[in-house]
């Protein structure tokens, strides 16, 4: 029997898992939700003793059941290779009181490779499967990590285009830099001016216009998603947590069954549902710490169980989480609300319309697992000094976030528990913050300069993905205001 998924905002919207990778959001906004998380069907110690492609496989073929095992093999075989810069594709490292699960080993060097990797092998897969004849269009919006891996995923995949749209001035250089310097025939890269919600909100309405899917249709194009909401993105991100406690197990810092605390820095809630999804299949998690910059929504949502979106979008250094619409809580909220489509939708609607929902005592309570809390600027710039100055560590300004959250949850609760963190960047990719917070004379410097600097500090080797960009040239420069998003879009296509 297939595992169905069902849209979170109409029960009458099913969908087969390759379906739903194929479409990437339902009709009306929804999400695409598995109609239940299925347990693990290997023990954690069999797990621990497997490599990181044999645990995805055992985490994805529970979720994608309509993929044959040589599908999915393929699909992992041609993901998780010699793109990373380590055979096992994330590393666990343990500094001061905390596990570091680094998951910026991958092309582009943040966490998004680990799900951008797979996900082009999944969606023509699925293509397939469906006999879809259209080419594929992946819409995305970016803060600045999703674009870049996700151009590196799709960037001349046979039967694809992919459209990326970032903050003209909301990401950092060198995330920039990484995206306009995209080759492949296929790819097109606009900056908006305005901010990720902007993008966010100006691809969603684009992936709701019927009129436009079917001009689409007749020129022989589909949009799909590349964005976090897509459960091809979920599922591959659910693995690295079952792979940490196994690892953690087979090195005996672990017992049996030992609990552990996860922290992770947030901005669209994937990665941090993805650690909720591995509770339920079996991990031993006990708190799913939820880590905020200063746009500080969940935390308020956390401590309150109002989410509030009505305040100053807030342009930090850690800009992969400035975010105030969490799209994929929406699976949290649907999921706490008794899977009710009308009780789901009626919070949505309430934030699309008066950017604010409160939930119910009752659907607070089964959020216990989570807590959330945040850092400040000060705070983040503190933790990267003091990581480096006690461990010689040097952590990227996400990770940092976290690690911040992680010391005034300790002080707080006096929760002792082992404690994995999502380190989700190379501080490579954000240098210059970096740099600035171990010592503020680097600022003078160039981008360039402060990367052999922190190469020097380090002790880590400049990455692949840096060296790429030092001379590359420009290869994108559109720039278009919010509202002419969609007109982008079909210049590119040539429609109209
Ligand atoms: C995307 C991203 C995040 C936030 O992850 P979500 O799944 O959106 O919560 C955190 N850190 C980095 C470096 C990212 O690229």
């Amino acid at each position: 029997m297939d595992l169905i998924y069902k849209s979170t905002r109409n029960d009458q919207e099913t969908a087969t898992a390759s379906q739903a990778i194929l479409k990437g959001l339902a009709d009306e906004g929804g999400l695409f939700v598995p109609t239940q998380i299925p347990k693990l069907d290997r023990s954690l110690d069999e797990l621990s003793q497997m490599n990181y492609q044999e645990v995805a496989y055992e985490v994805m073929k529970l979720y994608l059941t309509d993929f044959t095992p040589e599908e999915l093999k393929h699909c992992i075989r041609s993901a998780y290779d010699e793109k990373f810069d380590t055979d096992n594709i994330a590393e666990i490292v343990k500094k001061g009181d905390a596990f570091y699960l680094e998951l910026f080993h991958g092309k582009t060097i943040a966490f998004k490779d680990m799900a951008l990797s797979i996900l082009p092998y999944l969606m023509t897969t699925s293509a397939k499967k469906n006999q879809v004849k259209n080419e594929i269009v992946i819409l995305t919006a970016t803060s600045g990590d999703t674009g870049k891996a996700a151009l590196a995923g799709f960037a001349d995949v046979p039967g694809t285009k992919i459209i990326v749209f970032y903050p003209k001035h909301g990401v950092s250089p060198i995330q920039e830099k990484q995206m306009v310097t995209q080759r492949g025939k296929n790819t097109y890269v606009i900056g908006i001016e305005g901010n990720f919600d902007d993008a966010q909100t100006g691809v969603k309405k684009m992936f709701s216009d019927r009129a436009l899917a079917e001009e689409m249709d007749r020129a022989g194009f589909q949009f799909s998603s590349a964005n976090s909401i897509n459960i091809g993105r979920l599922v591959p991100q659910i693995v690295y947590y079952v792979y940490s406690y196994a690892r953690l197990l087979k090195t005996g810092e672990l017992s049996h069954g030992e609990k552990i605390n996860v922290v992770v820095p947030t901005g669209n809630f994937g990665n941090i549902l993805a650690a909720y999804y591995a509770k339920q299949m079996g991990v031993p998690i006990a708190k799913l710490v939820c880590a905020s910059n200063e746009n500080k929504v969940l935390f308020d949502f956390f401590t309150t169980g109002c989410y509030d979106r009505n305040r100053e979008f807030i342009l930090t250094s850690s800009p992969s989480m400035d975010i105030l619409i969490s799209s994929n809580l929406e699976r949290l909220i649907y999921q706490t609300a008794g899977r009710d489509v009308k009780k789901n939708s009626t919070f949505m609607k309430e934030l699309s319309t008066k950017g604010t929902y409160t939930v119910t005592d009752e659907m607070r309570e089964q959020m216990k697992d989570f807590c959330g809390n945040y850092a400040t600027e000060e705070e983040t710039a503190q933790t990267i000094r003091e990581t480096y100055e006690k461990t010689g560590y040097v952590i990227d300004t996400h990770t940092a976030v976290a690690a911040a959250v992680y010391k005034k949850y300790r002080q707080e609760t006096g929760d002792e528990t082992k404690t994995v963190i999502a380190s989700t960047a190379s501080p490579y990719k954000f240098t210059r913050s970096v740099m600035n917070a171990i010592d503020p004379s680097y600022d003078t410097r160039s981008d360039f300069e402060l990367i052999d600097e922190l190469e020097k500090l380090s002790g880590v080797k400049v990455p692949q993905a840096i060296e790429d960009i030092r001379s590359a040239p420009v290869l994108h420069d559109t720039v278009c205001e919010t509202e002419d998003m969609c007109k982008e879009v079909k210049k590119i296509l040539s429609l109209e």
